[in-house]
């Protein structure tokens, strides 16, 4: 049985209607990144997974229930991108706060081990740093030894090695078998930390699959050169081109056909160009194209 379905589903806010008929399928034991920029509908989405909002329209469910029974059964942790701790307890207060709510926990060791807490478990929450209290957010939303680990931009609030040691934690729990589904606006961590990646943009996905499917979805290339001052005029015009941007004297030009690009570049126009390199689409590149307003 699948582990999420989003089954044509829509919420909107009054005006703004921030998710617009998604559809969506998670297998179990799935890492899977959903990405889009800021405002794209990833925090919905993730909201009306754990029942916390109801969709205007559609059906969502979860090991083929209701968000709420999976929450009541205990399915489902969460990290969400607010929520705060409760200052005045310790670190092992709160998971032993959160462990008794669920059937069946993680051994309070197992926990603090997972999410790297090492001596802070006697620290109160008030006097953590940023990065440690994500870590905490961490360990109480696996607590429970959730099925379905959901994570709202964990990292944004952490420095480089408080990530890297963040997706090491994540990939230990995910290894026993468990289904994770993280949001993020960060492509390097869609592309490093999952096995599947869903785009989307105006609570639409616009693409799914791995991120090297997703590259190659985009194909072409870019040829990037030095043209200073040069008038650019006409670059949109040479035969492949599909996209052409010029930032800080260097010209990019996005083409579906290399060869026939090169060829009008160097013959049909006067430019001087140096310095160019040829580089197959990222998934930056991906993503600027599949996020762009038309
Ligand atoms: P993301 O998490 O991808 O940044 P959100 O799901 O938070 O996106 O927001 C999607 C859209 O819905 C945005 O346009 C946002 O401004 C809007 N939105 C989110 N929450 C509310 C709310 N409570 N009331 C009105 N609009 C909202
Ligand atoms: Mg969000």
């Amino acid at each position: 049985m699948d582990a999420i379905v989003f089954d044509q589903v829509s919420k909107d806010y009054g005006e703004v209607l921030a998710v617009d008929d998604l559809s969506l399928t998670i297998e179990p034991g799935r890492t899977v990144a959903l990405l889009g920029p800021n405002g794209a509908g990833k925090s919905t989405s993730i909201n009306m997974l754990l029942g916390l909002l109801k969709p205007t329209s559609g059906t969502i469910s979860v090991h083929g229930r209701t968000p709420d029974q999976a929450v009541a059964a205990g399915a489902m942790g969460a990290m969400l991108q607010s929520g705060e701790l409760i200052p005045e307890l310790t670190v092992k207060e709160l998971i032993d706060l959160i462990r008794r709510l669920y059937p069946q926990p993680l051994d309070l060791a197992e926990i603090v081990k997972l999410a790297d807490l090492g001596d802070l478990v006697k620290r109160r929450a008030n006097k953590l740093s940023g990065g440690q209290a994500q870590r905490v957010r961490f360990a109480l939303a696996i607590a429970g030894a959730p099925k379905i680990l959901l994570l709202d931009e964990p990292t944004a609030a952490m420095d480089v090695e408080s990530r890297l040691r963040f997706w090491e934690s994540m990939r230990d729990y995910a290894a026993g078998g468990r289904t994770v589904l993280f949001a993020t606006h960060y492509l390097e961590e869609a592309d490093e930390h999952s096995d599947r990646v869903i785009v989307i943009a105006k609570g639409k996905v616009v693409a799914d699959g791995t991120a090297a499917e997703i590259k190659a979805g985009v194909g072409g290339h870019t040829v990037r050169f030095a043209i200073g001052e040069q008038p650019a005029a006409g670059l949109d015009r040479l035969p492949g081109v599909t996209a052409v941007e010029i930032v800080a004297g260097t010209a990019a030009l996005r083409t579906s056909d290399t060869d026939a690009t090169l060829n009008a570049l160097y013959r049909a126009t006067s430019l001087e160009v140096r310095d160019l390199t040829l580089t197959g689409a990222d998934l930056e590149d991906a993503f600027l194209a599949l996020t762009r307003e038309p």
